[in-house]
């Protein structure tokens, strides 16, 4: 794999700042990234400002189809992408193959779309002294995004947040995890083929405190940050963006419950459960890591689980159907050992799992950890109150409604929550009650893209999907027009 250049204007640039890209499956180099400073993100939003004057004046049918280009040359490198992202997180590539690759593409595609459709909102009003107006709204793109992601869902996320701000007539500044730079750099590349408006894309590697990530959130020439990442990092981008008081969009932590009624079909909760709680090896902010089972079904509930988790298996590149990669890199994994100790400490049951697999190959030199799974710890143990973001979960039994309810609010995060039940009136007596910013009801990851997106609490600021993203992006100006009276006089 060659050097990885950062993307600046409409040039591959390498800085002469090296960072090195890990892979998480056996810890050996995937490749050395060009590290940005201060006057690199200088040229970036200088290239950056011209281009989204430009761009906003584009109509929207050109923006539209630049979109739908910038998927069709994702497509073009379908499996390229694919192995990227594989290699840089350590998913199995069949995740990378079945989901975030074609997310990817599905969003450019529905930003795409979504601009061609969408009309402005207009009424016709009348004050109180009955003068009479037309009113309508008009978008106005922010100008320079500052782009900022994590690690976990690297290209799916970044999309996400790139197509509705392109698509609305802004110019990205993109800065991928230092963990995960490799897909960001193929659509650099992929923009620069289809010969993409000069600084309307530009892609800065770095890492985020005192490098560049922080540099964007502060950047008096970045007109407003979309990040998605840690609660912790958010308020610090919150801190760094505060002096120029930058509109803020945010995706942060989650510390998610499943709540597993009697009324349950179990062997239809366990397996999405299992899914929730150990998909991308429970590295998604979605990810459940708390499950409450209603007293009478705890013990069933608990053996089919814990027989059903200590069956996960880790991924062989060669046998796509295992599900766990490891963990994104060194730190990670420590952070989740101390967490597996903290649970010991803390007075845990250890139902399975709680320890480092031994393979017997390279992947000894990997980060992976067990699937596990703990019981028995009070509402107020750290393992229970902190996001832990690993393979991971505790179980916990219930007896009522509202005590669930109480249970699963208790939390400074609120991002998610599942539901299982067979009980259509239990369901919709909870969910409305669950302070988060998204329930599923006998599901999990269902996402269609026009619903909104996001957490309440530490879980985030904003709303991502369909009109919700283009409001950030663009928010509506009102203009107000008289219609019968003429001006006032
Ligand atoms: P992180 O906060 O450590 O890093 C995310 C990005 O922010 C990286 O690009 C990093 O370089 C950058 N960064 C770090 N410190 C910065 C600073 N001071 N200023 C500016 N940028 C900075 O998060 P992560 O470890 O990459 O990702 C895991 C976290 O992301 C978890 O907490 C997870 O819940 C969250 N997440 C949330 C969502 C969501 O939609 N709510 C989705 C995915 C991940």
């Amino acid at each position: 794999m060659p050097d990885l250049p950062s993307f600046i204007g409409a040039e591959f640039v390498e800085t002469g700042l090296w960072l090195n890209n890990i892979n998480p499956r056996d810890g050996s180099l995937i490749a050395r990234v060009a590290e940005c400073s201060e006057a690199h993100l200088n040229r970036a939003v200088r290239a950056a400002k011209a281009a989204a004057q430009q761009w906003a004046r584009v109509p929207v049918t050109e923006r539209s189809a630049f979109l739908l280009a910038l998927a069709e040359g994702i497509e073009s490198r379908f499996e390229e992408f694919v192995e990227a992202e594989s290699l840089d997180t350590g998913k199995p590539i069949y995740q990378a193959r079945s989901l975030d690759v074609p997310r990817a593409i599905a969003n450019l595609k529905f930003f795409a779309n979504l601009l061609l459709t969408e009309t402005s909102e207009s009424f016709a009003s009348e004050t109180r002294d009955s003068r009479s107006a037309l009113n309508y709204t008009v978008r106005k793109p922010l100008g320079v995004i500052g782009v900022i992601c994590p690690w976990n869902l690297p290209l799916l996320l970044l999309t996400w947040k790139v197509a509705p701000a392109l698509a609305t007539g802004n110019a990205v500044i993109i800065k991928p995890s230092e963990h995960t730079p490799t897909s960001a750099t193929l659509l650099a590349q992929v923009a620069d083929k289809l010969g993409a408006p000069v600084g309307i894309l530009n892609v800065l590697h770095g890492r985020g405190p005192q490098s560049v990530g922080e540099m964007i959130a502060a950047h008096p020439g970045v007109d407003a940050v979309t990040f998605t990442g840690s609660s912790t990092t958010g308020s610090k981008i919150m801190r760094a963006a505060s002096s120029e008081v930058k509109p803020l969009s945010f995706e942060l932590g989650g510390k998610n419950s499943a709540i597993v009624f009697s009324s349950a079909d179990i062997d239809v909760a366990v397996a999405g459960v299992i899914r929730s709680a150990f998909s991308n090896s429970g590295q998604i902010c979605l990810c459940t890591e708390r499950v409450y089972v209603q007293a009478d079904i705890f013990d069933p509930f608990l053996s089919k689980f814990k027989e059903a988790v200590s069956a996960l298996s880790f991924e062989d590149s060669s046998r796509e159907w295992l599900t766990l990669g490891p963990l994104i890199s060194g730190n990670q994994r420590d952070k989740v050992l101390r967490y597996f100790d903290l649970a010991t400490q803390e007075g845990a049951e250890t139902i399975t799992g709680g320890g480092v697999p031994q393979f017997g190959d390279g992947r000894d030199h990997g980060f992976y950890v067990q699937p596990s799974v703990f019981t028995g710890l009070p509402r107020h143990s750290s393992f229970v109150r902190e996001e832990i973001f690993g393979p991971v979960c505790h179980v916990e039994k219930f007896t009522t409604e509202d005590e669930v309810i109480a249970a699963s609010n208790d939390s400074s995060f609120g991002l998610a929550a599942s539901i299982w039940t067979s009980d259509i009136n239990v369901a919709h007596r909870v969910a409305p009650n669950l302070d988060v910013g998204m329930v599923w009801i006998n599901d999990w990851f269902q996402r269609d893209l026009r619903a909104p997106f996001g957490g309440t609490k530490l879980s985030g600021i904003g709303r991502e999907g369909g009109n919700h993203s283009m409001d950030f992006y663009a928010p509506p100006s009102n203009i107000c027009s008289s219609i019968a009276n003429g001006l006032p006089v």
